[in-house]
């Protein structure tokens, strides 16, 4: 399977290409998405791109290495699933797993690990990981799925690029109401002004969201509790409800990205006159056909990589308004 097979996932196969060619892929994905949304077939495509014999930057299909891949016996790509009775990811899976990343690479050029239902992994499996998560032995890229990622660790979150497949199982984000009436309006104003607009309203919104995970986690910990504690021990507490905070923080601040993607998505769909059926907000047609308007499927397509670099940037750290304004001034650069 090649990335121009993956016919579903155009924008996340380009987005990958594209890292692969200016070999700026990340040393550790998370794609999330519900069950059967494809996220394997995606891990798979990308592994055998990494390591085909015949392409470049792509898959053959055809070559030894892509049907070993395809077979799931190239000794350098290593899955993990969960044990099937359990539904749990062992420690001791994960150790092998580990292990196995380590050795040098038998034939590829790039090891692939991948960690399917990501979800499983215990505390104690998560935390193991972590290092290596962190710092991947040379040439190895590792990817982790799940259709629930609000069950992952936000210290594994944090160390993995976050590709979306779509809606999360169980999930209309609780921020969809407040992100779809901003996007309508900028579809509606459009060019600089109107992005500044969607900034200054995204801004506000995740502001507030800040705000609201610091009370409410606050309000849980209740470290005043603890007021006669030793203070070293109480710094700790402090410093653990900080890391939580942000950790909470950067989840709902990913369900917001997870909307403007969406949504810009639905726009491109709207731009190829696709079948109102497949759109992730049918109710919106009327504002996503106005964004729509005049848009060729290459600048749409550009809109949505545009938003997509938000996360690359937050990724790297680049301060969250200046990441946002870069993205929206591009998409307002019709
Ligand atoms: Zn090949």
């Amino acid at each position: 399977m090649s990335f121009s097979d993956l016919k579903n996932h155009r924008a996340i196969a380009d987005q990958l290409r594209n890292s692969l060619e200016r070999g700026r892929l990340a040393h550790a994905y998370l794609f999330t998405g519900v069950r059967g949304a494809g996220k394997e077939d995606v891990a798979r495509t990308l592994a055998q791109a990494l390591n085909c014999l015949e392409k470049e930057n792509d898959a053959c299909g055809k070559c030894d290495s892509c049907r070993r891949i395809a077979a799931g016996n190239h000794p350098d790509i290593h899955w993990v699933k969960p044990e099937s009775k359990s539904r749990r990811i062992t420690v001791d899976q994960l150790r092998e797993f580990e292990r196995a990343v380590n050795l040098r690479a038998a034939n590829a050029r790039v090891k692939v690990g991948i960690i399917a239902d990501a979800e499983c992994l215990n505390e104690e499996a998560s935390n193991a990981f972590l290092k290596t998560l962190e710092e991947p032995p040379a040439q190895t890229i590792i990817i982790l799925l799940t259709a629930e990622p609000q069950r992952l660790l936000p210290t594994i979150l944090s160390r993995c690029l976050r590709i979306g497949f779509g809606p999360v199982a169980n999930s209309v984000s609780p921020y969809r109401a407040q992100v779809l009436p901003v996007l309508a309006k900028f579809a509606d104003a459009r060019g600089v002004a109107g992005a500044y607009q969607l900034l200054t309203a995204l801004t506000g919104l995740l502001q507030q969201l800040k705000e609201q995970t610091k009370q409410t986690a606050e309000a849980e910990a209740n470290l005043d509790r603890y007021e006669h504690l030793d203070a070293k021990l109480r710094d700790r507490m402090e410093d653990q409800l900080e890391a939580r905070i942000a950790g909470e923080y950067r989840s709902a601040r990913e369900q917001v990205l997870e909307e403007l993607y969406s949504w810009f998505a639905d726009v491109l769909l709207c731009v190829e006159k696709a079948d109102p059926e497949l759109l992730e907000h049918p109710e919106q047609i009327d504002a996503l056909r106005l964004a729509a308007a005049n848009l060729t499927p290459a600048r749409a397509g550009t809109n949505l990589d545009a938003i997509e670099e938000i996360r690359e940037s937050l990724f790297r750290n680049i301060p969250e308004t200046l990441a946002f304004e870069v993205a929206l001034l591009k998409v307002a650069a019709i």
